[in-house]
C-alpha cells in the first residue's frame, strides 16, 4: 500500500499554463475621489496582488499605523534613503516626501504577487519610466466638481479657506490625467471597482507578460 499523501493536482503534466511577470498597478486620483476604498477592496478580493508601502515625511494622522499605511520617517532619514539609492522612486507631494522603497516591490513581486501603488503622478511616470510596459496606470476621477467639493468639505469642521486649498490641489492632481493608461470616473464605488478588476484581469492576460505556457512546450517535447 502507498501510504504517501496524494498531492493536490492542480495541473496535469501537459495541461497549459500561463507564467507571467508580476505588473505594477498604480492607482492614482485626487483626494476624495474614493481611490483608498478602491484599492482596500482589491486588496480584500484579490490575494495575488500586495500593497507597496511608502515611506513618507508627513505626521501620522489619527488612524493610521506605522508599517501599514506608509512607513513614518523624518526628513533626514528619508533623505539618507534617497542617497543611498534606497527608493524606486520619490516625490514632493505638496509639503512633503513620499518614496517606494526598492525593497517593497522586490519583495512582492519575488512571491509571485502583483504590485498595487496609491502613488501622484510624479511617481506614475518615473515608475513607468523604469519598468514601462509592466507598469499599468489608473487614474480615478470623481464624478463632478460640485461632488469633490461635497465630499473634501464633508469633514465638517474645516474653514473654507482649506476646503479651497484641496479643491486647487485636487485641480492640480486632475490635470495630469493624461499621463495614465485608464481613466474612470467614480460615480458609484462598485462599478468603479468592477471597472479596476476587469483592468488587473486583462492585463495580467497580455501576451506581452506571458514568459511562457508551461504545458504547452513541454506537451510538444514529448517531455514530461
Ligand atoms: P496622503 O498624504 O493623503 O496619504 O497622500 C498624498 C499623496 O501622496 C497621494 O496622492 C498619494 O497617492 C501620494 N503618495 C503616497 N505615497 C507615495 C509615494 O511613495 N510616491 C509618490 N510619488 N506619491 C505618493
Amino acid at each position: 500500500p502507498n501510504d504517501t499523501p496524494a498531492l493536490p493536482q492542480r495541473r496535469r503534466p501537459h495541461d497549459i499554463e500561463h507564467q507571467r511577470r508580476g505588473l505594477l498597478f498604480v492607482l492614482s486620483s485626487p483626494s476624495g475621489a474614493g481611490k483608498s476604498t478602491i484599492a482596500r477592496m482589491l486588496l480584500e478580493a484579490d490575494e495575488s496582488i500586495a500593497m507597496s508601502v511608502s515611506a513618507t515625511t508627513r505626521p501620522m494622522r489619527p488612524g493610521e499605523v506605522e508599517g501599514r499605511d506608509y512607513h513614518f520617517v523624518d526628513t533626514a532619514e528619508f533623505k539618507r534613503m534617497v542617497a543611498d539609492g534606497e527608493f524606486y522612486e520619490w516625490a514632493h507631494v505638496f509639503d512633503h516626501r513620499y518614496g517606494t522603497p526598492k525593497t517593497q516591490v522586490s519583495t512582492i513581486l519575488d512571491r509571485g504577487r502583483d504590485v498595487l501603488f496609491d502613488i501622484d503622478w510624479q511617481g506614475a511616470q518615473q515608475l513607468f519610466q523604469q519598468a514601462g510596459g509592466d507598469v499599468v496606470r489608473v487614474f480615478i476621477l470623481p464624478p463632478s466638481v460640485e461632488e469633490l467639493n461635497r465630499r473634501l468639505a464633508a469633514r465638517g469642521t474645516d474653514s473654507a479657506e482649506v476646503v479651497a486649498g484641496r479643491m486647487a490641489r485636487a485641480a492640480s492632481e486632475i490635470s495630469h490625467w493624461d499621463g495614465y493608461d485608464y481613466v474612470l470616473i467614480n460615480d458609484d464605488v462598485e462599478r468603479c471597482f468592477a471597472q479596476v478588476r476587469l483592468i488587473l484581469r486583462a492585463e495580467r492576460l497580455k501576451r506581452s507578460r506571458q514568459t511562457g505556457l508551461i504545458g504547452f512546450a513541454r506537451g510538444l517535447m514529448g517531455g514530461g
